[in-house]
């Protein structure tokens, strides 16, 4: 070593926006699972290993590698909006789902952005839109891993209450009163609302509600556009009840106040990594330039295989095995409830129409966060896990509900969900002192 030469270490001086990047609260869950081998998991998100899609994604990537000239083209780099074979295709996906053709909704695949996850464009729309500072309304609760992504940029999520019939417009419109009477309304730029089966509380949103919905983020626009993001990424995952149409197709603009988006993650493969956003034409440059910037295009060789399932009829009947996989799975996970939470006082829980969780309230003196006495409880001593409702909550923790738990009833089988739901009511009644 030469004279002069540091000795010390050069500190480390990260972005300021990745100090704003909290680690994100999965992380944690999912330690403990791997730490805890005996724990039944009812926080995960991921999808059922049963119904994944085997035959079908081998049927798709032969019909690719046996073609030398579909292969190549799928071997190759592709476009920073995505494959055009494939947007096509989903122009015509999404109208099916609207009831109607692309062309009666006005879909084009020059609307349509096909991202890595749709966690990608939820990052983007956040990245393109909002400064430091800046407001995004959602539900309370609402998806935690949107909470984080908020949090990045240095952008404020604002809570608006819920009930039965997801998040409540006559709310939204108190709160954006009272934004506006502080001199906030200039910051307000998104609405982000997970429309069908949301994550976590299993709600949707009524067809009243969402005209509501773009007829408020119309009026409140005034010096700038005010967005709403519907996150469809459980739209098929339905097991009973209504269809409503997405917020998207209630915009009769043609969805000039919406981005939407949606994902195969949960119907298909979420190691595909595909989703994709249908988004005003104002915002579709910006959208791509950001994500050029990221990527210039999500994996070719997923997309062509995507657009491949989808052009056959294995697609559909795929939709339909997982979604019956899963309504005997939440049939099991609301039987069980039943069976081991109806007797302790104070107990209730949602009971959704699709979708992967329930959503489950404890009377308002249990807490349930990492730190409390009945999570320690439940992963320690009864060896079940679950999310803290506290993660889904914009705000101060303090001034956050504390009562509720997120459980998931994807991964586990029906017999994992009676003996985890079995293990978690008994950790609520030792912590409650509830005998029996
Ligand atoms: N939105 C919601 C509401 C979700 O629950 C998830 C996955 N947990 C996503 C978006 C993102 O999924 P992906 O990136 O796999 O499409």
């Amino acid at each position: 070593m030469t004279a002069g030469t540091l000795k010390v270490a050069p500190s480390l001086r990260l972005s300021r926006r990745s100090q704003a990047a909290r680690g994100q609260a999965i992380s944690f869950l999912m330690q403990q699972a791997v730490e805890n081998p005996q724990v039944i998991s009812l926080a995960a998100g991921l999808v059922d290993p049963a119904t994944l899609p085997i035959p079908e994604t081998h049927a798709a990537v032969e019909r690719i590698l046996g073609d030398p000239a579909a292969a190549r083209m799928a071997l190759q780099y592709g476009t920073t909006e995505g494959s055009e074979r494939l947007r096509r295709l989903l122009c015509r996906y999404v109208a099916r789902l609207e009831g109607a053709t692309p062309e009666t909704c006005g879909l084009s695949p020059d609307r349509l952005l096909v991202t890595t996850g749709s966690q990608q464009m939820l990052s983007l729309v956040c990245e393109v839109l909002l400064d430091p500072g800046d407001i995004c309304l959602v539900a309370g609760p609402s998806y935690f891993v949107f909470l984080g992504t908020l949090e990045g940029v240095g952008a404020e999520a604002v809570s608006v209450p819920t009930d039965a019939e997801g998040l409540d417009t006559d709310r939204l419109e108190e709160t954006l009163a009272a934004l506006d009477a502080v001199g906030r309304l200039e910051r307000v730029k998104l609405i982000y609302v997970v429309s069908d089966f949301d994550n976590p509380a299993g709600l949707s949103l009524s067809t009243e509600r969402r005209h509501a919905l773009v007829e408020i983020a119309r009026r409140w626009s005034r010096s700038h556009r005010i967005y709403i993001l519907e996150d469809a990424a459980y739209r098929e995952l339905r097991y009973d009840g209504p269809v409503h149409p997405s917020i998207w197709g209630c915009d009769d603009s043609g969805g000039e106040w919406v981005i939407y988006t949606q994902t195969f993650s949960k119907t298909f493969s979420p190691g595909l990594r595909v989703g994709f956003g249908i988004v005003p034409p104002v915002l579709h440059k910006a959208l791509c330039a950001r994500k050029g910037n990221e990527d210039f295009g999500s994996a070719n060789f997923n997309q062509h295989l995507l657009a491949n399932v989808l052009e056959s009829e294995l697609y559909a009947a795929h939709v339909e095995q997982v979604c019956a996989a899963y309504r005997i799975k939440r049939d099991a996970m609301l039987e069980a409830a039943e069976e081991h939470f109806a007797g302790i006082p104070g107990v209730s829980w949602v009971r959704p129409h699709g979708g992967l969780y329930v959503w489950m309230s404890l009377p308002e003196t249990v807490q349930t966060g990492f730190d409390s006495p009945l999570f320690r409880e439940a992963v320690h001593q009864q060896g079940v896990i679950y999310v803290p409702g506290e993660l889904c909550f914009a705000g101060p923790v303090e001034e956050r509900p504390r009562q509720h738990m997120r459980l998931s009833f994807g991964v586990q089988t029906p017999e994992g969900i009676r003996e985890g739901m079995q293990r978690l009511a008994r950790a609520v009644k030792r912590v409650l002192q509830v005998h029996g």
